[in-house]
């Protein structure tokens, strides 16, 4: 639901959290003694120290009181930071930070894209989200991507590398938004560090080179996108100096003319122009007419951004604040944590603890639950109604964890009912088919901020693939998303059966993965983060949660700890090792043990098959009992924290 910004007012806010957690307290001890008779649940589950509520742990790590960024990139962190230092807030450093990992990261994200900050306030103690997901043209349709004369193999890659794919960028609009209403700066001056960066251009980091190299012919789509990243045909190495002058004078129109240049004025109609383009260059497969973009100026003009409330669920005392729909993550995450609050996951004396056989194994069994759900009710809920109440009641989510045995592998789970469970359905009932998850990108990036006057910033941007459809806009210089490639490229609406949340609509947003976070207690914010990943970014987010919260670690533990991912019933497993940082590790021994549960996708026994590498979370953490802010930086990719005031060297 949207909400009024104006309302959501620090004291009723938080009062209502104060009620939402003494509710909870009573929940918790109700469920403690349930626990004794629940299947799969072992007796005397109680919780570890550090989630009772007595404060967090001692937080290690360099301490700032001023204000610190976590970006995956160094010189966007930069770009934030220096706002802070000239005075600005959390919003101003933020949209520094978009502006200029648009010119550093420019496959990830961009003013060509979408993405969703959650935000906290410091003045008034509100935390909401602001969805600048990017919307369907009003000429989508639900068949628009079954194309005639294309082979299923090239079904996919036509979709996700033609305009048809391009949704309505909502970043711009996003930054101009937060600018206005909680910021203190202007555009011009926010845009000015990304000006710079594209102008006089800068050295290529090894994360930007390899995904040149490895375009999948992406950065080959047009002439321009070539002689940018492929000059003379060469892929631009690690080191190389990128210089962008057309996304230097887009930056400086915007700067002077502010974001109508974009949504009414002269880069509307070449971002409409580009959707037409058909290409011609190799080695992506041709593509037909009818893969053209359908976006009008009209669909330009009526972008809107929103301000939603996030899902928000307790766990453990705390409260986990995350996206709303249309992105499935808050609800997701929301689902898995209410499950895998029956056990003691910090507790090794219960044989549970961090990579504790029994810890992976319901962390797999919840995923898998989770995710179930999720192929089949979620989707943006301004066009589908989304049973959120139903699918975090905690009857429901109780019935669901019924099927986790700690003894063996569940048979894969359909989707839940939730819609007894939801007043809003009138506890109506519905026959649910199986949905497979189908692929999803996995780029985009994740930065967190916290200023010295208690305003928070987590925000998950991006243009969905690496280089969204590779539609660069000719003579602007910013890619293009394919971002409607996360609605259902097959309808799946059967009346009565699936609800089709996420089946194309006229004007709707694809559901996403997306999950900027935000964890509180009693209201005040404690920690911000979000990862990349298409619907890893969920499971990311979780390892990372439990990571603070039941095993104590600090932030840059918890970023650094080997995380374990399932995006579908079905379950097959990924798991990280292999890079020194990723401690403690999961070992061979466990993930036997994992074998002989049953659990799919960890190859042979005695083998190690934790070798992967999830997602790219960068979090803040603002020590509740001090005041101390501590950043935590993700080295899968560049990841880089700037606290302040800077330590002297
Ligand atoms: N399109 C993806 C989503 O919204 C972006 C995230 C990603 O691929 O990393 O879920």
């Amino acid at each position: 639901m949207k909400s009024n910004l104006t309302s959501a007012r620090g004291g009723r806010f938080r009062f209502a959290l104060l009620i939402a957690g003494a509710a909870l307290a009573v929940a918790l001890s109700a469920r403690a003694d349930e626990a004794l008779e629940t299947p799969g649940v072992p007796p005397g589950n109680t919780l570890p120290p550090q989630a009772q509520g007595n404060g967090p742990p001692p937080w290690t790590g360099k301490a700032y009181r001023q204000g610190v960024v976590a970006v995956a990139h160094p010189l966007a962190a930069e770009a934030g930071a220096r706002m802070l230092e000239a005075g600005g807030n959390a919003f101003d450093a933020a949209a520094a930070i978009q502006f200029a990992l648009n010119v550093v990261e420019p496959q990830f994200s961009g003013i060509g894209g979408g993405g969703f900050m959650m935000i906290h306030l410091g003045k008034t103690g509100a935390t909401f989200m602001l969805d600048a997901r990017e919307r369907a043209p009003i000429a989508a349709t639900p068949t628009m991507f079954q194309f005639t004369g294309v082979s299923p193999a090239n079904q996919f890659t036509v979709a996700s590398t033609s305009g048809i794919s391009v949704g309505v960028p909502g970043t711009l609009l996003a930054l101009d938004t937060a600018l206005k209403r909680w910021g203190t700066m202007s555009l011009a001056q926010v845009i000015a560090p990304a000006i710079d960066l594209a102008e006089n251009g800068f050295r290529i980091n090894r994360f930007l080179a390899a995904n040149i190299a490895g375009d999948g012919g992406r950065t080959q789509q047009q002439p321009e996108t070539s002689a940018l990243f492929r000059p003379g045909g060469v892929p631009l190495a690690e080191g190389a100096l990128l210089v962008q002058p057309d996304l230097a004078k887009t930056f400086k129109l915007i700067a002077a003319q502010g974001v109508d240049v974009f949504y009414r004025g002269e880069i509307s109609q070449a971002i409409v122009d580009a959707t037409k383009r058909i290409r011609t260059q190799a080695p992506l497969p041709p593509q037909p007419a009818e893969a053209q973009g359908r976006m009008t100026l009209a669909d330009l003009d009526r972008y809107r951004v929103e301000i939603r409330q996030p899902i928000t669920v307790n766990y453990r005392g705390w409260q986990f604040a995350s996206s709303a729909p249309p992105s499935s993550g808050g609800l997701t995450i929301g689902q898995m944590l209410k499950i895998l609050e029956r056990y003691p996951l910090g507790d090794a004396a219960q044989g549970f603890g961090f990579g504790a056989r029994n810890t992976l194994h319901v962390m797999i069994e919840s995923m898998r639950l989770a995710f179930a759900d999720r192929a089949v009710w979620m989707g943006d809920e301004d066009f589908v109604p989304v049973p959120k109440k139903g699918l975090l009641n905690q009857t429901y989510v109780d019935s669901r964890a019924a099927a986790i045995s700690l003894a063996s592998r569940m048979p894969t789970p359909a989707a839940g009912n939730p819609l007894p469970f939801d007043v809003a359905f009138g506890g109506q009932s519905f026959k649910v088919a199986q949905v497979e998850a189908q692929e999803e990108g996995v780029h985009t990036t994740h930065f967190s901020v916290v200023d010295k006057w208690g305003n928070v910033v987590s925000y998950t941007t991006t243009i969905e693939a690496t280089w969204g459809t590779g539609i660069m806009v000719p003579g602007y210089g910013f890619l293009l998303n394919n971002e409607l490639t996360d609605f259902n490229l097959v309808p799946t609406f059967v009346p009565g059966v699936n609800p089709g949340a996420n089946d194309v609509a006229s004007m709707k947003r694809p559901r996403s993965s997306m999950a900027p976070s935000i964890l509180l207690k009693n209201g005040e914010p404690f920690a911000a983060f979000g990862s990349p990943g298409g619907a890893t970014i969920i499971n990311s987010v979780l390892n990372t949660a439990l990571n603070l919260i039941d095993h104590g670690m600090t932030v840059q533990q918890a970023i650094d700890a080997p995380r374990l991912s399932v995006t579908s019933a079905t379950g097959t497993v990924s798991c990280e090792g292999g890079q020194p940082f990723m401690q403690p590790a999961i070992s061979v021994a466990v993930q036997d043990q994992l074998r002989a549960l049953g659990h799919l996708g960890l190859g042979a026994a005695g083998t190690n098959a934790c070798t992967q590498s999830i997602g790219s979370v960068q979090g803040v953490i603002i020590d509740l009992r001090t005041g101390k802010q501590y950043g935590g930086a993700d080295q899968r990719r560049e990841g880089t924290v700037i606290g302040l005031p800077r330590p002297r060297n």
